[in-house]
């Protein structure tokens, strides 16, 4: 198994290294770089200056036959939800973060570029669980507990539970 990263847009290439690196050791598994792409004109919606994170994600599905993560600063949402911090389908093959709403810059607080490489990393340990075939777990700390904000992802960590690792298999 390998995972290729790719960003949607410009990303920041010291957040990028940050999540291949974390991605690696965290899965032990290959982390290739893919180059940047343009997000589906068609996933933009301008009502709500958004992007539909699942039209992004059937446009992954169809260019990859791998894994494929995408980070993207754009704000992304899916139906029913205001906003996302990332989304993939549980054992699908791609998944996508958003940065926008992890920077604290975003709540007008400062500037903190190691609270937000954490923040990410947690988000893309998450979502790659779901592409792996884990659903949202309640034990505490567990990084498979959905977010609905950054506080909710500050009091999480970056591991998998004891019951999520024996789903994962490892
Ligand atoms: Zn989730
Ligand atoms: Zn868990």
């Amino acid at each position: 198994m390998q995972i290729t990263l790719v960003s949607i847009g410009k990303v920041d290439a010291i957040l990028m290294d940050h999540v291949k690196k974390g991605l690696r050791s965290r899965f032990k598994i290959p982390v290739l770089t893919g180059s940047e792409i343009r997000a589906p004109s068609s996933s933009f919606n301008k009502f709500r200056n958004q992007y539909e994170a699942d039209i992004i994600l059937n446009e992954l599905e169809k260019n990859f036959d791998d894994k494929v993560l995408a980070i993207t600063n754009y704000d992304i949402y899916t139906q029913r939800l205001n906003y996302i911090f990332g989304l993939a389908k549980t054992k699908s093959k791609s998944a996508i973060v958003s940065i926008a709403r992890l920077d604290p810059k975003f709540y007008k607080q400062p500037g903190d570029i190691e609270l937000l490489k954490e923040r990410l990393l947690k988000e893309c340990i998450h979502e790659i669980g779901h592409v792996l075939g884990l659903q949202h777990c309640k034990e505490k700390g567990c990084v498979m507990n959905p977010s609905n904000n950054t506080r909710d992802i500050d009091n999480k960590n970056f591991d998998f539970c004891h019951m999520c690792q024996i789903s994962l298999g490892s």
